[in-house]
Order: C-alpha cells, then structure tokens, then sequence
C-alpha cells in the first residue's frame, strides 16, 4: 500500500484555478474534467491518475499554500473509494468500477 493525491471535487469545482495541473511533477497524472465536481458547480475538477502518482505530495502544498483551497489531501490507495488510472481514465462513483480499477493498480504495484 502506498500513498498517493486524493482531490474533494466538491472543493475543487468551486474554482477554476487548476493550479495544480500546472506543478506535478509526473506528466498526464493531474488532469482536468470539466464533467466532474460538485452537482450544479459553474466549473470541472482536477483529478489523479492514481497509478502515475508517486505520492510526492507537491500538489498538496500547491492547492494548500498557492491557491489556499485545502482540496487534494495524500490518502492510502486502498482508502480511496473513487479513482482514476491511465487504463480506464473515469472517474467514477461506482462502488464495483472503482474496486476493479483498484485491484488493478494493486496487483501491478
Ligand atoms: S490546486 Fe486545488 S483547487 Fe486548484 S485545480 Fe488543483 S485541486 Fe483544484
Ligand atoms: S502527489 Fe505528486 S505525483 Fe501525485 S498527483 Fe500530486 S504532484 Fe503529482
């Protein structure tokens, strides 16, 4: 098990800044949907395609410190009930998909 950005579309949707996008280090791991976020939010969220984050933990200090939203906190892979990979590039709420997704990135980590 590892650590790895976990971002609050409800946070995030409430501004545009995608600040974030801007800093990771790993290339295609923050990405923006402009779908996603809050039910009747003016605008999309980021979010991490957990099997590319290397949990370093520059997009938390970024949200935190530069864009002062406090969205994107470091959460253990397995703790994370919504993720996105590379492979599938959803994000999705469903319980089923994201235990797929997930056991997916587990058994290749
Ligand atoms: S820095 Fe924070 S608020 Fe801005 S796009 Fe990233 S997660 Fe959203
Ligand atoms: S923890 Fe590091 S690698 Fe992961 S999404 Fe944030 S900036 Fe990118």
């Amino acid at each position: 098990m590892y650590l790895v950005a976990d971002i609050d579309q409800d946070i995030c949707s409430g501004t545009s800044c995608k600040l974030c996008t801007q800093y990771c280090p790993e290339a295609n791991t923050i990405q923006y949907d402009e779908g996603l976020g809050a039910e009747g939010s003016k605008y999309g969220s980021a979010y991490v395609s957990v099997d590319r984050c290397k949990g370093c933990a520059i997009c938390v200090w970024v949200c935190d410190t530069m864009a002062k939203h406090h969205a994107i906190k470091l959460e253990m892979i397995d703790k994370i009930p919504e993720i996105a990979t590379t492979l599938g590039m959803q994000y999705t709420a469903t319980g089923v998909v994201a235990e797929r997704i997930k056991s997916e990135v587990l058994s290749e980590g």
